[in-house]
């Protein structure tokens, strides 16, 4: 199947983007491609326009700070994993990155473009979610930060307005006494995940302080719990179970063609368990 007829402009500047945008409300944003192009070989989309985004300069831009890392908005999934400032600051990034498709399509697909569209099987909105980070949104008319507890509002959906650029997100710093780890399972490696966890937790004397996971794949949004209650009195075989049982009371698995809901619901206890155990090791590895 082919797309349905679009205009297609390629502006080289922020400016002129903004106000196509401004002026088509039908328009669509193209970064990478990766998501939206078979949105629209499959006519699930078909958007009166493209704005392609990648005549504009410096939009490629990861920067690292003191506080974190700032990806914008053309910085392709691959440049993010390769960075090592990145992946020194927030090691989190590589670890859910690598999982993220397979090379060609990071190669070409944004990390931005991939928040932005909001996909509850994406890896990076859960990341971005769990850190607390943020997305800076431009239009003609000003710009604000969109924080990640905004940002996801239903599925396939963002807060983002139509006449919206995401320049950057914002990924904070992995703090001290705090560790992170990831897993997924899915058919083949690069596939998207039937189910992944993401998990930050921070030790105070060896003692879990906090303890948080993020889920991808699960509800229709990426969705975030607090799991410390479980993990504060000890970190053993017993509160890693209890855990898993804690998230799945604030989660709803559901059933598609790649997975029953009690099979869902037994990768998060599984999969729970070892990643907050990973993030725990990691943490202490780091103290
Ligand atoms: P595009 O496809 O260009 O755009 C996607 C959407 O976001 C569009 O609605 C577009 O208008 C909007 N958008 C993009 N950038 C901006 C911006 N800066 N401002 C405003 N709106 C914007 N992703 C995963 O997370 N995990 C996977 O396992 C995975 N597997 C994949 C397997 C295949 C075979 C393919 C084709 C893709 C896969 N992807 C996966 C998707 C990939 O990560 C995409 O790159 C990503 O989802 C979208 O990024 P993009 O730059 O290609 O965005």
């Amino acid at each position: 199947m082919k797309p349905a007829p679009f205009a297609y402009t390629r502006p080289t500047t922020l400016t002129r983007a903004l106000e196509t945008l401004a002026g088509e409300p039908d328009a669509k944003v193209l970064a990478g491609g990766q998501s939206l192009v078979p949105l629209l070989s499959m006519r699930l989309a078909a958007p009166a326009a493209l704005v392609d985004i990648n005549g504009i300069a410096g939009l490629d831009q990861i920067e690292v700070d003191d506080d974190g890392v700032r990806v914008g908005a053309l910085a392709r999934h691959a440049a993010v994993l390769a960075h090592p400032g990145a992946r020194q600051a927030q090691p989190l990034l590589a670890m859910a990155l690598h999982h993220v498709a397979h090379p060609t399509i990071r190669n070409r697909g944004t990390t931005v473009g991939s928040i932005v569209h909001a996909d509850a099987a994406a890896e990076m909105p859960v990341v971005l979610r769990l850190l607390g980070g943020s997305v800076e949104a431009v239009s003609s008319t000003g710009t604000r930060t969109i924080e990640a507890a905004d940002l996801f509002v239903g599925p396939l959906e963002s807060s983002l307005r139509h006449d919206e650029i995401a320049v950057s997100a914002y990924f904070p710093r992995l703090g001290p006494g705090e560790g992170v780890a990831f897993d997924e399972l899915a058919r083949r490696h690069g596939d998207y995940a039937m189910c992944g966890v993401a998990a930050l937790v921070r030790v105070q004397d060896g003692a879990v302080v906090s303890a948080r996971a993020g889920y991808l794949s699960v509800n229709d949004t990426p969705v975030v719990v607090d799991l410390t209650a479980s993990l504060a009195g000890g970190v053993d075989d017993a509160s890693l179970t209890a855990a898993g049982e804690a998230a799945l009371l604030e989660l709803e698995p559901a059933e598609d063609i790649h997975a029953t809901a009690a099979y869902r619901a037994q990768l998060v206890r599984v999969l729970t368990g070892r990643v907050l155990r990973a993030a725990y090791d990691h943490a202490l590895g780091r103290a």
